[in-house]
């Protein structure tokens, strides 16, 4: 019987608690014996005390201890007295404590318990119990220390980049505040540098992104070993370093030291990287800001450094800005569009111009491109090119696209009601709205309101929206396909999309971007060239090849020599408004 109990509770008291260390503060001899016994024979390792003062010395002296078994009545010190300076003198509220007492003593239990005892069990005690009561505190204990370190691991987390090992933006935060008071302090400069990697992620979606993780690791490194003792450089986000330096002198040189900094950096990129035999060679474009020379408060520092390192990547790659007026200017100006952009969406001042499409066949409107224009109400027509990007950047372009593909959808209807010979109409999509979760169900929900056959509609899209993700892109690309929807790659041959790819997106037309259609289109041989083989390869793969930007009446004859099917530009048409083209495709011809 004894046997089985004993097999019961062994099994119940095996790791991870055993090999504990407990202090058993006993002053009856034989007493003390049993409870070492015991708890020894499961595996915990026992000190022993054989009075109250004893055992606050042994704390006193740092000894360290999972678990304290403590007798309540003894000689010179009380175990009462022991509970108390062990909680209140040492601070230990952590140390699990079982007080055990004679059954007459159920005062001094309930005192031991309110001076911060956790358990307690009764003399003469039972083996089983004594395990059971010993476990459960253990494994509170075990519990307790479990969640601190994990709350240690996720503040480790919080401040740590994963992937690299730097330190990350909270760090960042964090250390820029310390670092004002010091230069406050100090009369000194602190220096920001952020570094964005240009065209990183080509990386991960030419070689994965497994390849991506080895290259931003690498670059850390690389950047620890640039960077200055004292230095502290951060992984922001995914190809975005910052690099902080404290304590620079304010005097004239403070600029130079940092430019050369800044050009290390660049070598320190430009250095080609080795991948799988593949060699990667990026640029970095970096933004330079100081405190207090241009700013005040931590989030200051950083939003100037981001808009430098924008600016930095604006103005052409591998280049590193200081932080000025003319950046802020830009800042503030992108600022103010954005405002006016959402008045203007709201206010209905966007109209949408179509470019016709000409079929070099037989010199028919096939199509028209719909091209955006914003109706000032002072300025007249603005251009797209005004505002696109910052409404690419700010997020309206979503709204905006999705007003342009519903106006262009129910024109294009309406030209059909007028009983025209049915066109396609070609809509503009931009990245973001192409990479919208919600974009095929929102094109479906067009072609449904507006009653156009989705035969007459085609999506224009950029080599490199594509390419950004290329394999979801694919996917999205199958599923507006599958509905019907002609679909064109824009711009072609100014981004990277691979023949591989190319094979594999279900388009029907390739549009020949107008920086190939030169002004001297048949003698530019390099131009021609170029021109000719995308036509061919546009046709290899069974797809329409329209050349867009044709202004001359040469660079037409060569396109038609060399059997391109369908012309967009000036030569033809500008982008007209609704009614002019209604006027167009009323007298059939163009021209
Ligand atoms: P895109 O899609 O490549 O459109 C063709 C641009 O070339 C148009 O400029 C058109 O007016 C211009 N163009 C056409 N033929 C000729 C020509 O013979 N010579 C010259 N020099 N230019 C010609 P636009 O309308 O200023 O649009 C510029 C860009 O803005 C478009 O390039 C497109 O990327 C973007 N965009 C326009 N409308 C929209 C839109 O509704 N949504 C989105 N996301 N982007 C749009
Ligand atoms: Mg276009
Ligand atoms: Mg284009």
């Amino acid at each position: 019987m004894d046997n089985i109990e004993n097999n019961i509770v062994d099994d119940a008291i095996s790791d991870p608690l055993d090999g504990l260390n407990i202090l058993v503060v006993e002053d009856d001899p034989n007493i003390l014996a049993q409870l070492s016994f015991h708890l020894k024979s499961v595996g915990y390792s026992i000190d022993t005390a054989t009075d109250g003062d004893i055992a606050i010395q042994k704390i006193e002296d740092g000894q360290q201890y999972d678990l304290m078994v403590l007798d309540i009545m003894m000689p010179r010190v009380s175990g009462i007295e022991v509970c108390r300076t062990i909680r209140q003198k040492y601070n230990l509220y952590e140390l699990p404590i079982l007080i055990s007492s004679a059954l007459s003593e159920s005062q001094d239990v309930v005192a031991g318990l309110e001076t911060g005892a956790n358990d307690y069990i009764t003399k003469p005690f039972q083996r089983i119990e004594l395990l059971a009561r010993v476990k459960n505190l253990l494994s509170l204990k075990y519990m307790t220390d479990i969640a601190r370190a994990n709350e240690q691991l996720a503040n480790t987390r919080a401040l740590y980049d994963n992937l690299t090992g730097l330190p990350n933006r909270n760090y960042l935060y964090n250390k820029l505040q310390e670092a004002i008071v010091e230069a406050n302090r100090h009369d000194s400069i602190i220096a920001t540098l952020f570094l964005n990697i240009d065209r990183f992620k080509s990386i991960n979606n030419s070689l994965g992104h497994g390849a991506g993780d080895i290259y931003l690791r690498e670059l850390a490194k690389r950047l620890l070993k640039v960077a200055d003792h004292g230095d502290i450089v951060t992984r922001l986000y995914t190809d975005t370093f910052a690099v902080v330096k404290m304590g620079l002198e304010k005097n004239s040189s403070a600029n130079k030291y940092l430019s050369k900094f800044a050009e290390k950096i660049l070598d320190a990129v430009n250095t080609p990287i080795i991948i799988n035999q593949y060699e990667l060679k990026r640029t970095a474009s970096i933004g330079i800001v100081k405190y207090p020379d241009e700013t005040r408060t931590v989030d200051e520092i950083l939003r100037y450094a981001d808009s430098a390192m924008y600016y930095a990547k604006a103005q052409g790659n591998n280049s590193y800005i200081y932080y000025s007026s003319e950046v802020h200017q830009n800042e503030s100006d992108k600022f103010d569009l954005e405002r006016k952009l959402k008045l203007a969406l709201k206010n209905k001042e966007f109209v949408l111009h179509y470019q016709p499409q000409i079929s070099l066949a037989d010199e028919s409107i096939v199509g028209v491109e719909a091209l955006i224009r914003w109706d000032h109400p002072e300025d007249g027509i603005i251009s797209p090119t005004k505002f696109i990007s910052v409404a690419e950047e700010t997020g309206i372009i979503i709204p905006l696209g999705q007003w342009v593909l519903e106006t262009a959808s129910r024109q294009n209807k309406k030209w059909q009601e007028m009983g025209f010979a049915p066109i396609r109409v070609g809509v503009n999509l931009a990245p973001q709205h192409f990479h919208e979760p919600g974009l095929v169900s929102q094109v479906e929900d067009v072609l449904k309101r507006t009653n156009l056959s989705p035969e007459y509609l085609e999506l224009e899209i950029t080599e490199g929206t594509i390419m950004s993700n290329a394999e979801r892109a694919i996917n999205t690309l199958n599923q507006l396909r599958g509905m019907g929807i002609g679909l064109s790659i824009d711009d072609f041959g100014t981004g990277y999309s691979s023949l591989n790819y190319l094979k594999r997106f279900p388009i029907q037309t390739l549009k020949i971007d107008q920086s190939f259609i030169s002004r001297d289109l048949d003698i530019n041989q390099q131009e021609s060239a170029i021109v000719s083989s995308i036509i061919k390869l546009g046709h290899s793969l069974k797809l329409n090849v329209i050349a867009e930007g044709v202004e001359t009446e040469s660079q037409l004859d060569y396109l038609r020599q060399n059997y391109c099917n369908e012309i967009q530009g000036f030569y033809y048409s500008q982008a007209v408004t609704a009614d002019e083209l209604t006027e167009l495709l009323r007298n059939r011809s163009v021209r």
